[in-house]
């Protein structure tokens, strides 16, 4: 069997598989997709809630349906090794692989990076006390739930109060389980006010600017300790905890490769369609901007193939790129850099995240030339996009400069 490939995937997702349907539509014939779990379709694949496919098939579909739906549009018509991780990307388009098989190289003339995230989990958010077994994340608990049919607690305490700690409220009861409270740090859920009502109507207790200050417990989780925001000291009985959300792309490969990355947070430099310091390899989906919503990486994955197609039918001569910086208030952009050439000009939206609350004018500017100014309502972990903004007049000397007024 060939090693040689005109694309190759690393992440059969939605990022992944919608780059794919796009490299079919442009006709490109030669592509493999590489999944390292037994199954194609990503995350959604274990998301049993109403909360995808109102982007691509205008209606809300359940995380798995979608996920079958978007992997039957490229099965059959492209290969997919599953079970199957990439461990190296290297220049020129070589990527290293492990499988059952043993250890391959396989080479293409493009490679798209469609990785993903991950949440943070306990140790990485420096909760004290004892290792207890029955700590878990959001998505460990969905596949325990939906894919392996096993109930991993009986009373849980939920921390966090993203999107994913309310759809965990869900994916308890759908397995008879009930939380037994939702506790988070901030003082307002991260996620849109309503979802704060929905917990109370599941009769789950929201403690918010609450802070953990112990799990306790021998082999298996007994309590976990916080203290409220008003400063009291609280104590809830449980067996499990579940720490959700703080999104994390799934940045190993690029760390320990040459591929030019931003040391803050570990994300590789990219452009506009993706393509990264080598144009070999393009990065796309919730490892460029952790994490937007499954059909926003659908179409995401579906631009970034087209481009791919595009880079692979003609050359890009006389191109340079703009770096893109960004004021204190910001954690993230993507892109992170801003390619300007031939396929380059015209006008490009950035996709930004806020470190924390926000609300008034964001201003770009190339120098003191200002390229775009509008008031936003920012929240932490909440997508802003900027716009329509007009690069067309930039300079190999110029800097993008994100601020606030
Ligand atoms: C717990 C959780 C709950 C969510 N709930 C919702 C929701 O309710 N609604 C919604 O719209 N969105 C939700 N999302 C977000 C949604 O899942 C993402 O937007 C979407 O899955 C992103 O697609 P992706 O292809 O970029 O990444 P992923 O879906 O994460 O796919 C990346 C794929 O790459 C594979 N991979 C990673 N590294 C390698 C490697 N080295 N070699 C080979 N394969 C590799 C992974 O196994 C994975 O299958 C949730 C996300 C999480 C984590």
């Amino acid at each position: 069997m060939s090693n040689q490939y005109e694309v190759i995937i690393i992440g059969a997702g939605p990022s992944g598989l919608a780059a794919a349907r796009s490299l079919l539509e442009d006709g490109i014939r030669n592509v493999l997709l590489i999944e390292r779990e037994a199954e194609a379709g990503g995350v959604p694949r274990h998301c049993r809630h109403p909360t995808f496919g109102l982007q691509t098939y205008f209606r809300p579909m359940n995380g798995h349906k979608w996920a079958a739906r978007i992997l039957k549009r490229v099965a059959g018509k492209y290969e997919i090794r599953t079970s199957t991780t990439v461990v190296n990307i290297k220049p020129g388009g070589e990527v290293d692989v492990s499988s059952d098989r043993g250890f391959e190289t396989l080479k293409a003339k493009r490679v798209i990076i469609a990785t993903g995230v991950r949440e943070t989990p306990r140790h990485a958010r420096l909760v004290s006390g004892l290792r207890p077994q029955g700590v878990l994340t959001a998505g460990a608990l969905q596949q325990f739930i939906y894919l392996k049919k096993l109930k991993p607690c009986n009373r849980p305490v939920i921390v966090g109060s993203e999107l994913v700690s309310f759809s965990t409220i869900w994916t308890l009861r759908n397995a008879g389980i009930k939380a037994l409270a939702l506790i988070d740090e901030n003082s307002r859920p991260v996620a849109f006010r309503p979802s704060a009502l929905y917990a109370k109507l599941m009769g789950v207790p929201l403690h918010l600017g609450a802070h953990i200050t112990k799990i306790n417990g021998g082999e298996r989780v007994e309590s976990v300790e916080f203290t409220d925001a008003k400063g009291r000291t609280q104590l809830v009985e449980c067996d499990s905890i579940i720490f959700t959300g703080r999104f994390t792309g799934e940045y190993t490969l690029i760390r320990k490769s040459h591929l030019a990355f931003e040391p803050s947070s570990g994300r590789p430099l990219f452009d506009q369609s993706g393509r990264c310091s080598d144009p070999c390899y393009y990065a796309v989906g919730n490892m460029t901007h952790p994490a937007d919503m499954g059909d926003q990486c659908y179409q995401e994955g579906q631009q970034v193939g087209h481009a791919v197609a595009n880079s692979l039918k003609s050359e890009d001569a006389g191109s340079f790129s703009v770096p893109v910086s960004l004021a204190e208030v910001f954690r993230i952009s993507a892109p992170n850099v801003i390619h300007c050439g031939e396929d380059g000009r015209g006008v490009v939206t950035l996709n930004v995240r806020v470190n924390a609350a926000y609300s008034g004018e964001i201003v770009i500017r190339d120098g003191q030339k200002e390229l775009y100014r509008k008031r936003h309502r920012c929240m932490p972990e909440r997508r802003v996009l900027l716009k329509n903004i007009d690069v067309a007049g930039l300079t190999p000397e110029s800097v993008l400069s994100v601020t606030i007024a």
